[in-house]
């Protein structure tokens, strides 16, 4: 689950790490009586789960509640990486003197949290670590011991030559170790980590990440889920019970198994074509997964051809098969199926397609390349 800036801040903020303050705002009517509070020059932010805001023009400075109000209307509205802003952060501009890059991600390689940084911030960290990875700090964080003080204070010294200087990044570091750790987060960063001119160090933007599977046991933290800032058809197949991850292909993945899915697609790739999705409808017996499914999947107009890849083990093949007809009962599909069933009840399931019309398959090679032809607009 992503957070949006403003509470990433606030977890920060929380840990005692140096956040200017900061208020949101849903109108320009709003963020001009925020900017007349804070009184002075301020920044304008989008608040969407994208990074590269800056440059899309979701982050403008103003210099005064008039100024800030405009920037307020220009990027309320605005689509940043697919997502509508809803919500703007006013907050106090500073007066940037330099803007370096503070991370920790979990690392697989490694299987530890990781803490990046790089005293080239501000723009796209990809983009350093692509041209100039010496520029990047790395070290693996042993999670017996935790950040300790003298490593942070070395990749403080990284930042900044300043003693002053070095030590609050140190400080920042630990305390951001800490956060991680808090909140379950499996992401953390700031970028821009600043100075100003008078010389302190700011953390000026956050980007947080929860582990979805910390949410349980963390009630507060699940409650900053904010659905409307989410891709649409991801909020339907978490209330359906899928697990969905929207993809940029025009392959409609329908698949049960975690395992199966990731093989799927991967033959789908194989064969030329690119997944439209990850798909999981899970292990139960139950048709109306089938049609929620199928919902979602159709939605996407740059879906070519849905391939379903069933395996049937604890899930019927034949429930399956009933949720597909009941779904085209229930609306139109506009493109073509290709469905692919094998395992318990695969001949009942094979008999229920074909009375509707149907064909079915039970070979996985053979239903991708249909699929694959057929997006690509051959004849299968
Ligand atoms: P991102 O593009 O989504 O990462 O958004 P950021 O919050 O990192 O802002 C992008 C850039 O805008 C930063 O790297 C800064 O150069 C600039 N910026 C953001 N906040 C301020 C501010 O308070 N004062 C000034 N002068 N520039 C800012
Ligand atoms: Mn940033």
């Amino acid at each position: 689950m992503n957070l949006h800036e403003y509470q990433a801040r606030d977890i920060l903020r929380r840990h005692g790490i140096p956040v200017p303050p900061g208020e949101v705002a849903t109108t320009p009517a709003e963020a001009r009586a925020i900017a007349d509070r804070l009184g002075g020059n301020v920044v304008v932010k989008a608040q969407v789960h994208a990074g590269g805001r800056g440059k899309a023009g979701g982050v403008k400075l103003a210099d005064g509640a008039d100024a800030a109000q405009a920037a307020a209307a220009a990027i309320l509205g605005m689509t940043i990486k697919g997502l509508t802003v809803h919500k703007v952060l006013i907050a106090p501009a500073a007066a940037i003197a330099s803007e370096s890059y503070v991370g920790i991600i979990v690392d697989r390689a490694s299987q530890r949290p990781v803490l990046m940084v790089s005293p080239a911030g501000g723009i796209d960290i990809e983009e350093v670590a692509a041209k100039t990875p010496e520029k990047i700090h790395r070290l693996a964080i042993d999670p017996r011991y935790g950040l300790l003080p003298h490593q942070a204070l070395t990749l403080g010294f990284a930042l900044y030559g300043d003693v002053k200087q070095a030590r609050a990044a140190a400080d920042i570091m630990q305390r951001l170790y800490t956060a991680v750790y808090a909140v379950g987060a499996s992401l953390a960063e700031i970028n821009p980590l600043v100075t100003t001119r008078e010389g302190s160090v700011q953390a000026l933007d956050a980007k947080i990440a929860i582990d979805d599977n910390e949410l349980e046991r963390r009630p507060d933290i699940a409650a900053l889920r904010d659905p409307t800032a989410e891709a649409r058809e991801e909020v339907l197949a978490r209330e359906a019970g899928l697990t969905f991850i929207k993809l940029d292909g025009t392959v409609g993945c329908c698949v049960n198994g975690a395992g199966l899915a990731m093989a799927t697609m991967d033959l789908v790739k194989y064969y030329g074509a690119e997944p439209a999705n990850f798909l999981d409808i899970g292990g139960s017996s139950n048709p109306q997964k089938v049609v929620s499914a199928l919902r979602i999947i159709t939605s996407d107009p740059r879906v070519k051809v849905i391939l379903f890849n069933i395996f049937g083990g604890i899930t019927r093949t034949d429930d399956v098969a009933n949720g597909i007809v009941q779904a085209t009962r229930e609306f139109s599909l506009k493109v073509p199926m290709v469905l692919r069933l094998t395992g318990t009840n695969q001949d009942v399931a094979v008999d229920i397609l074909t009375k509707a019309g149907f064909p079915a398959l039970t070979d996985m090679d053979e239903a991708v390349k249909q699929a694959v032809a057929l997006a690509k607009g051959k004849a299968a």
